[in-house]
């Protein structure tokens, strides 16, 4: 069944990791690769986890109409949704999911209502932060910087059609596929 979900949550919740799981686990999804101006982490690829632009190239694809969505996330760095790519896996009769923040999803939702949005909860704000803090992908400010917008975005959890919480991968994966396939 084709279609368009967004699935979000705060930093270090463990959303990329539920996406994961499901690509490697079910047939006929596929994910929006976003568009971001901040550094690739060690590891990261152009292309295959985010398109990487410079601020020039981000703001002309805002103005040639070509972002499904876009935000400023953390404060100074741009992440967007290439529309086009997302217009042919529908068309394609694929599952589309966008991993995108709640900024993000709010356009989506107002632009396309028919989009499934789900938010991706930890089980506690302690086991949040730990996560975070076990991630050391980003320094003590860094961290201070996103803890703030996470206790932000989890004040914004009833906006989305549903929420689930992940407390084990693959349960929540599981749960997050039957609610953006019914
Ligand atoms: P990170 O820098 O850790 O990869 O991502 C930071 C945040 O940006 C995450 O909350 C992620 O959901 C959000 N994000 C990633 N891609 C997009 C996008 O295309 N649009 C929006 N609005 N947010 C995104």
């Amino acid at each position: 069944m084709s279609g368009l979900s967004v699935i979000s949550g705060p930093t270090a919740v463990g959303k990329g990791t539920v996406v994961r799981y499901l690509l490697e686990n079910f047939e006929n999804l596929h994910l929006s690769v976003s568009a971001t101006t901040r550094d690739p982490r060690p590891g990261e690829v152009d292309g295959v986890d985010y398109f990487f632009l410079t601020k020039d190239e981000f703001k002309l694809l805002i103005e040639t109409g070509q972002m499904l969505e876009y935000a400023t996330v953390h404060g100074s760095n741009f992440y967007g949704t290439p529309r086009q790519p997302v217009e042919t896996a529908i068309a394609q009769g694929k599952q589309v999911i966008l991993e995108i923040d709640i900024q993000g999803a709010r356009q989506v939702k107002a632009s396309r209502p028919e989009t499934k949005t789900v938010f991706i909860a930890p089980p506690s704000w302690e086991e949040l932060v730990s996560r975070l803090r076990s991630r050391a992908t980003e320094n003590e400010a860094e961290q201070a910087i996103r803890l703030e917008t996470a206790k932000t975005e989890l004040e914004a959890q009833g906006e989305f059609d549903y929420v689930v919480i992940n407390d084990d991968v693959a349960r929540c994966a599981h749960e997050v596929l039957e609610l953006i396939q019914a």
